[in-house]
């Protein structure tokens, strides 16, 4: 395994050049190639690190393209001494951001440690601590290193089983935090709750971890992984108005407090009941999905499924690029009046680059639209029917009626729209 997945590696990245806010400052073919440049480093943190300070700043397209081409080539081991006096500059550079980069990190991967480094190795200028895979099982008690420039820390895969509270203390400037696989954790401590640069947390199968302090002042949180943990609230989570992405895939339950879901690039999740039918959802107001390639359905409306079932106050919903998705109720049996109302307090739908789907709204769901005021549909060319309704069920006064407020559609095939005989 990688010690980041890719998107992690994508996100130091940015992170590094000064490009992680929303929205980005790159355009996006440099984007693009910095995408690839972060998949090229393979998500080894000291690579990404180096590959980011030496593109900082530049913001010309051919330089990128450049930078790409040789890290392309490097790694196909092409002669190096024709590169260097070719490119003797990018290579210089590159070799000074090594070098300082080296002694502003501690990466000690997969070495068998049962201890974090010594507190005098934590020097105040560090910005990356990797120590991935190890054994590590305790933090010491009142341990706090000093490293007010320390961006990225990442204690994945290890067995630590508690976190002192003044660990993160001084750590003020920690903007990615992996704490993944520590399947003894059980809790986090308070002073998370002050690390307020942070923007990513990553607590992927910690399976025991039931407490999380409070996340309201983190708002520059835009990931929270959160999947194959026992955590069943998040305080404060609606408070996270930067948050993009939200992993709760495999969770048994969903916190209780949560009223945005947000869910982006999940390949495993075939539908939101599959990871979220024991859970009930009451509050849930908006759901924002979107690049998920094996998404088929949304919502199962089985009558034992509890997300379902609690689904009754959502007003909001998002769809975008799923490309498997079929329909949006698997059970959604046409002319039927259906199990749950879970589009009764819908209010703003919104569909974009979904090619598989050919009718949105089918009769049963249809009939529950009546708080509908804007539905948006972009480029989903499979589309034939945005509401299955024929006239024997309604005709078109009801369907203004049922849908009064609606207004301001945009794009086609809004000539699709069929209340035909
Ligand atoms: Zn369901």
């Amino acid at each position: 395994m990688h010690p980041l997945c890719h998107s992690e590696g994508l996100e130091l990245f940015l992170l590094i050049l000064g490009e992680d806010k929303t929205p980005a400052t790159f355009p996006p073919n440099i984007l693009k190639i910095a995408e690839s440049i972060a998949w090229e480093c393979d998500g080894l943190p000291l690579a990404i690190s180096v590959m980011a300070r030496t593109m900082k700043g530049i913001h010309n397209i051919q330089q990128w393209r450049h930078a790409l081409n040789k890290l392309g080539r490097l790694e196909m081991g092409t002669e190096m001494e024709e590169e260097v006096s070719e490119d003797a500059e990018f290579m210089r550079n590159m070799a000074c951001h090594i070098l300082k980069e080296s002694q502003r990190c501690i990466v000690r991967c997969d070495q068998r440690l049962r201890e974090i480094p010594h507190l005098q190795g934590w020097t105040a200028d560090l910005d990356l601590v990797s120590l991935n895979k190890n054994l590590i099982r305790e933090i010491p008690v009142g341990i706090s290193p000093y490293c007010p420039s320390l961006l990225t820390l990442i204690l994945r895969n290890n067995d630590i089983s508690s976190i002192p509270e003044c660990f993160f203390t001084h750590m003020k400037a920690l903007a990615i935090l992996d704490l993944s696989q520590n399947h003894s954790l059980t809790s986090l401590p308070d002073s998370l709750s002050d690390l307020t640069c942070l923007v990513s947390l990553v607590l992927r199968y910690c399976l025991e971890l039931k407490y999380v302090p409070t996340l309201g002042r983190l708002q520059k949180l835009s990931r929270l992984v959160i999947s194959g943990t026992s955590v069943e609230v998040v305080p404060d989570l609606e408070m996270l108005t930067n948050l993009r992405w939200l992993d709760l895939s495999h969770n048994e339950e969903l916190p209780k407090d949560l009223t945005n879901l947000s869910i982006d690039c999940n390949a495993c999740l075939k539908s939101l009941c599959d990871a979220l039918s024991n859970t009930a959802s009451s509050s849930l107001m908006n759901i924002e999905i979107q690049s998920c390639a094996e998404m088929k359905s949304l919502f199962c409306l089985f009558g034992n499924c509890s997300f379902c079932n609690n689904l009754n106050n959502l007003q909001s919903l998002q769809l975008r690029c799923l490309q498997s998705l079929r329909v949006i109720c698997k059970e959604d049996v046409a002319d039927t009046v259906l199990p749950c109302a879970i589009f009764s307090h819908l209010r703003h739908f919104k569909i974009s680059y979904c090619n598989e789907i050919e009718t949105l709204v089918t009769a049963g769901l249809f009939s529950q639209l009546q708080n509908l005021q804007t539905l948006t549909v972009d480029s989903c060319d499979s589309l034939t029917e945005i509401f299955a309704v024929n006239s024997s069920d309604v005709d078109i006064e009801l369907l203004m009626m049922v849908l009064p407020p609606l207004h301001s559609p945009t794009s086609p095939p809004w000539s699709c729209l069929t209340c035909q005989n």
